[in-house]
């Protein structure tokens, strides 16, 4: 189930640890003292640091941005740059087994990989919610995540192939595509390239776990099963690239790209 895990209720949990923290009035000698105690990071804290790590800031119509400079920016243009030159590799290697009847592909995630949520995430306090995770993924305003539409303009320039494959569902797939041709993707945006999670009329291909009467497949099974299907097309996927774990697990990649997403996780 998409996000799963989130934090939720960090406002509750902030107005708790004021409350409390205005209650306690002075330190006496005795709470002033520093215990060791093994409670989680402190989430009022945890907050302003996401804050920092994407130069968070609400432009004129009140929408979320992260900063191009932001250490978020910066991470994500270092992953880029070892993507670029392993792509360069994988080319010229590609060439080659071209010959073997294999073209080199690449597969990028959609939810902060290839579009930003950010101001999803923030405008909600970080609390997912079905109904308006879906109306914010069909307006399709989301701006790319930093430096993705150029890494893929790069890999179509050395005759690399380009798929998207996103847990966003079918009713989702319009939205998606708009988004991502606005957002600057300049690549095929067609079925063939874009792979949702079908759980209505799901694929063969993903087997036991996904029949029409019951979708059972785990995040992991779903992108790797798709990944072979790829790969059984005849295409080598050199590169995948995910902000989560379960996008990049389970094999059918020759290198996987772990984005930065301290937001949500995804089981
Ligand atoms: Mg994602």
């Amino acid at each position: 189930m998409r996000k799963s895990l989130r934090v939720a209720g960090i406002a509750t949990a902030c107005a708790v640890a004021g409350a409390a923290l205005y209650g306690t009035g002075a330190a006496t000698a005795d709470n002033a003292a520093a215990r060791h105690t093994a409670e989680p990071h402190n989430i009022g804290l945890l907050v302003g640091e996401i804050d920092d790590y994407y130069g968070a800031h609400q432009d004129a119509g009140g929408v979320w941005r992260s900063s191009p400079d932001s250490p978020y920016a910066k991470d994500l243009a270092r992953i880029q740059a070892k993507a670029k030159k392993d792509i360069r590799k994988a080319a010229a290697h590609g060439a080659k087994s071209a010959r073997h009847g294999k073209k080199p592909a690449i597969v990028l995630d959609v939810d902060d990989t290839s579009l930003l949520s950010f101001d999803y995430e923030k405008s909600t306090n970080y609390t997912y919610n079905g109904a308006t995770w879906d109306a914010y993924v069909k307006e399709a305003k989301r701006p790319a995540v930093f430096g993705m539409p150029e890494l893929v303009s790069y890999a179509k320039g050395k005759g690399i192939e380009v798929f998207f494959l996103t847990g966003l569902s079918e009713a989702q797939r319009e939205g998606a595509v708009t988004n991502l041709a606005r957002a600057g993707y300049d690549t095929q945006l067609d079925t063939k390239h874009v792979f949702t999670k079908n759980k209505t009329a799901p694929p063969a291909y993903l087997g036991h776990c996904a029949t029409p009467a019951k979708w059972e497949c785990t995040t992991v099974q779903f992108k790797e099963g798709t990944r072979k299907h790829i790969e059984s097309t005849g295409y080598n996927i050199v590169g995948s690239f995910g902000d989560q774990v379960s996008d990049l697990a389970g094999g059918y990649a020759d290198k996987t790209y772990k984005l930065p997403n301290p937001t949500y996780f995804v089981e």
